[in-house]
């Protein structure tokens, strides 16, 4: 008999229903195959190896559910109100324990809150790298779940008000087009400040609102380069004045 530590995994049940088992030990007779090392990509980023979430290619997860044990993107105001998404982005998939175990809540640790972050350029290669080789395509599985393209998720570098608008420099989280979007709007609530991650639609912004704990759509205006960008922000800027 040979032992070794399963890592921890997720399962899906053919409802697509989706937990998460914990690392277990398993033996194994020495005559089953001898286990596979495990994958050093799949040990640093478990939650990428089925292709369901197609945030976490982009997006740390930055906590676990408390009651099954997965990787979940979190937010939460200071009046104590959190939230669990499994994908960032419309339709802003919920995580299914949040309405089965809600005293579960109550019990998870008031740590020190920081929105989920986009990934490093680098885990975001590698995440890529790994899911191409092993044929997992998540923006495919989003598709066939829910008829079309997840939205781009994109980190805000730049927010100025300038006249009655506010700008906005964003980078999109794509490995392959880590391109700078240059966009306008009317007015965007404070949470969405430098470092926060939206999803970026053609001519609108979805986020999370942390204030009101609910999420929300923002029209926005492209511009097509910085100069353009600037050349708006500078004029709105002189006609704020006068
Ligand atoms: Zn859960």
């Amino acid at each position: 008999l040979t032992y070794f530590n399963r890592n921890g995994f997720y399962r899906y049940s053919k409802l697509g229903k989706c937990h998460y088992v914990n690392g277990h030990p398993v033996s194994r007779s020495s005559r089953s195959p001898t286990p596979i090392t495990p994958d050093p990509v799949l040990v640093r980023f478990p939650e990428i190896r089925s292709g369901e979430c197609s945030t976490a290619c982009y997006v740390n997860p930055n906590a676990r559910c408390p009651s099954c044990g997965a990787p979940v993107f979190y937010y939460q105001n200071e009046s104590g109100s959190r939230v669990f998404f499994d994908e960032l982005g419309p339709p802003w998939l919920k995580h299914p324990c949040m309405d089965k175990v809600a005293s579960a809540w109550s019990t998870v640790e008031q740590v020190r809150f920081s929105a989920p972050q986009a990934r490093s350029t680098n885990d975001i290669s590698l995440i890529a790298d790994w899911q191409a080789t092993h044929n997992v395509d998540p923006i495919s599985i989003f598709r066939s779940r829910f008829g079309r393209n997840p939205w781009k998720l994109a980190t805000i570098l730049k927010r100025i008000k300038s006249g009655a608008s506010i700008y906005l420099v964003m980078k999109g989280v794509d490995a392959s087009q880590q391109k700078k979007v240059y966009a306008s709007c009317d007015a965007l609530p404070r949470c969405c400040h430098e470092g926060f991650c939206v999803a970026l639609g053609r001519r609108k912004l979805s986020f999370f609102n942390t204030s009101t704990m609910m999420t929300k759509k923002v029209g926005i205006k492209r511009f097509r380069n910085a100069a353009t960008f600037i050349d708006a922000m500078t004029s709105s800027k002189m006609s704020g004045q006068e």
